[in-house]
C-alpha cells in the first residue's frame, strides 16, 4: 500500500534557450507529490506516517522554496551571484533561516546561505522529478512523484528498493541499531 504526502514549492527559474516565454525569469508555485509504499506495519497500521514523509522530504527541498533555480550554463547565474556579492547577501542573511543542506548530486547544488538551486538540465517539472527521486530515494521508499506548476505537470513510477524497519509504535522508521528515535523502541 501508498503513504501520500504533499508539500507545496514557491521559486522564480526560466528555461534557458527555450524559445517560448519561459525564457524569461518567472516564478512558480509549485506541488511536489510523493508516493511512498511498503507493507503496513500492523502496530500502526499504516505504511509510513505522512507528516514524517513531509519532515524527511521537506529538509532537504526547503532548499527549493522561495529560492531561484537556475541551470548551470544560464548567464544569468553569474551576474545574480555578483548583485548578491555586492549587496552583502551571498554568503548569507540574518533573516534567511529556512536552510536545509548545501547539498551536490549529478543533477542539482544547493546554495542555501543565498536561496539558489543550479541545476544540470532545465528545470521543467520532468527534471524536478528526477532531481527530487535522486535526493530522496535512500531515504524513503518512493513509488511515484508527481510534479506540477501553472498548466504543467509530469509523474513518473519507480520500483521500492530500501528495507525500513519501521517503529511499530510510532511507524517512523527505527535507525541503523534498530532504535526508534522518536520513542525509543528497540526491536527485539
Ligand atoms: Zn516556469
Ligand atoms: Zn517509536
Amino acid at each position: 500500500m501508498r503513504s501520500i504526502t504533499r508539500l507545496e514549492l514557491q521559486y522564480a527559474h526560466r528555461f534557458y534557450g527555450f524559445r517560448g516565454e519561459a525564457q524569461y525569469l518567472h516564478g512558480h508555485t509549485g506541488i511536489l507529490t510523493i508516493e511512498v509504499e511498503d507493507s503496513i506495519e500492523p502496530g500502526v497500521n499504516m505504511v509510513f506516517p505522512c507528516n514524517e514523509i513531509q519532515k524527511t522530504a521537506w529538509n532537504m527541498l526547503k532548499n527549493f522554496d522561495h529560492a531561484l533555480i537556475l541551470r548551470r550554463d544560464d548567464p544569468l547565474l553569474p551576474a545574480i551571484l555578483d548583485v548578491y556579492e555586492k549587496q552583502g547577501i551571498r554568503g548569507g542573511a540574518p533573516n534567511n533561516i529556512m536552510k536545509g543542506p548545501a547539498f551536490e548530486t549529478e543533477l542539482a547544488k544547493a546554495y542555501p546561505e543565498c536561496r539558489l538551486v543550479v541545476t544540470k538540465e532545465t528545470m521543467t517539472v520532468e527534471g524536478m522529478i528526477k532531481i527530487v527521486y535522486d535526493l530522496l530515494k535512500d531515504k524513503l521508499n518512493i513509488a511515484k512523484i508527481t510534479f506540477s506548476s501553472g498548466v504543467n505537470a509530469a509523474s513518473e513510477e519507480f520500483v521500492t528498493r530500501n528495507k525500513i524497519d519501521r517503529c511499530p509504535l510510532c511507524g517512523i522508521a527505527l535507525n541503523e541499531k534498530g532504535v526508534c528515535p522518536k520513542c525509543g523502541y528497540k526491536k527485539g
